[in-house]
């Protein structure tokens, strides 16, 4: 599915059986009339200023009107209807692909990271820690399968959720020979009211024949989490990543001309990087070919090369309120055809060493939707694309997406 793409409304799917990339085959019949629409409609498209300044007046009654509905991962949200949505969350993209929630189950493949085992490096990105940035290291015993029916069967009985895309979340999903991957994806091929699959990686670990073997995996929902983190090669360095800001844009281009959707990982606050650097990111992200967008807040670990900076004060994290900040003038560049997988990270118990208010997700996501409503911010006001909040960040929204780049 190529960015500039529309997507389809239809609640009944028309594209389950099919592979993703012929998923994304499908889906440029929609292109064509919109992008024609679209380039009348914004011959001169505004230039993304990365300083933003919105003049408006901040009202606290609006502030009482927003309703939090962050998308994530694995956790459940609220059912409430977000009636003044300001963004194009995850949930709402679900639900108008699936006309119901769709729940991401974390799977824990035993892949390992060429910035883990010695290839690149043994210390992994300063933030990483042992577990490798995921969340399923304690299923990793199980099958694959055994993985899955047990989410399956939890989401089920606590939230009768009964579409479920596979997600391999941990360490570095494409890393290690194809038939590795290709394994991994016909354990997952058959799985009950599976819709599709998320798998992640860096982009230094995926080349054409891994994406083609992903592109044909069943279902409705392919997406390719690539970590990005900063498009600026000098903190690239300095938290240890192993692969530059030219090596994510490549990998991209190559997943979008092969139908996958591009996930692109980013964060704020890391080290020595300013929140002109973190904008500049999301117009570097803006530029290329992605479909959708995590964005965390840097927090520190327990066990982890930052861990050892913080505990020498050698690196101080973001206070809530700048962070709030950064990310709501984020969005009001980022592209409004981006879909918002998650806006502030989450830590798992135990391990968070610091900033306290990294660990109360709920409080940091209802601060952000206050921000937004108070300062009359939505995603893509200043992209040239959104002069007014996009009919697409509700979740009734049953047309395509004109697309935005
Ligand atoms: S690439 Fe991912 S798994 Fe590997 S060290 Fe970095 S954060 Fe950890």
């Amino acid at each position: 599915m190529h960015c500039s793409g529309a997507y389809s409304r239809q609640r009944a799917d028309p594209y389950i059986g099919l592979s993703c990339g012929s998923r994304a085959a499908a889906r440029v019949k929609h292109v064509l009339p919109s992008k024609r629409e679209q380039s009348k409609q914004h011959t001169n498209p505004i230039q993304i200023s990365i300083n933003p300044t919105i003049a408006t007046p901040t009202t606290r009654e609006k502030a009482t009107m927003c309703h939090g509905s962050g998308a994530h991962d694995v956790s459940p949200r609220s059912t409430t209807m977000n009636i003044e949505q300001r963004y194009f969350c995850l949930s709402t993209y679900f639900h108008q692909r699936f006309g119901q929630r769709v729940q991401k189950i974390p799977l824990h493949a035993g892949f390992s990271c060429p910035n883990r085992d010695g290839s690149l490096s043994t210390s992994g990105c300063v933030f990483c820690n042992p577990m490798g940035s995921g969340s399923g290291e304690k299923m990793q015993h199980m099958s694959l399968r055994d993985q899955y029916m047990w989410w399956r069967d939890t989401f089920y009985k606590k939230y009768k959720v009964q579409r479920f895309l596979a997600y391999l979340q941990s360490f570095t999903n494409t890393y290690g020979p194809l038939s590795k991957l290709t394994a991994v994806l016909d354990q997952l091929r058959d799985l009950p009211e599976i819709q599709g699959l998320c798998i992640g990686t860096r982009p230094d670990c995926v080349d054409r024949e891994k994406i083609s073997a992903l592109a044909a995996f069943p279902g409705s929902e392919c997406w390719l989490e690539l970590g990005l983190q900063s498009s600026n090669d000098s903190t690239l360095k300095k938290i240890n990543r192993g692969h530059d800001a030219a090596s994510f844009a490549r990998a991209a281009t190559m997943a979008s001309e092969e139908g996958l959707a591009v996930c692109a990982h980013i964060i704020a606050g890391l080290p020595g990087e300013s929140r002109e650097n973190f904008l500049q990111t999301i117009a570097f992200v803006n530029d290329l070919p992605v479909q959708g967008i995590k964005i965390h807040n840097l927090y520190v670990c327990r066990g982890t090369t930052l861990g050892t900076w913080w505990e020498h004060d050698n690196y101080v994290p973001l206070q809530r309120a700048e962070y709030i900040d950064w990310v709501i003038h984020g969005l009001a560049i980022l592209r409004p055809d981006i879909v918002i997988h998650r806006i502030n990270g989450d830590p798992q118990p135990g391990e968070l060493l610091a900033p306290a208010w990294a660990g109360n997700k709920s409080q940091i996501l209802q601060a952000i939707h206050n921000e937004l409503c108070s300062q009359d911010i939505w995603q893509g006001q200043l992209s040239g694309y959104a002069a007014t909040q996009p009919p697409w960040f509700s979740r009734s929204y049953q047309g395509d997406i004109p697309p935005c780049r």
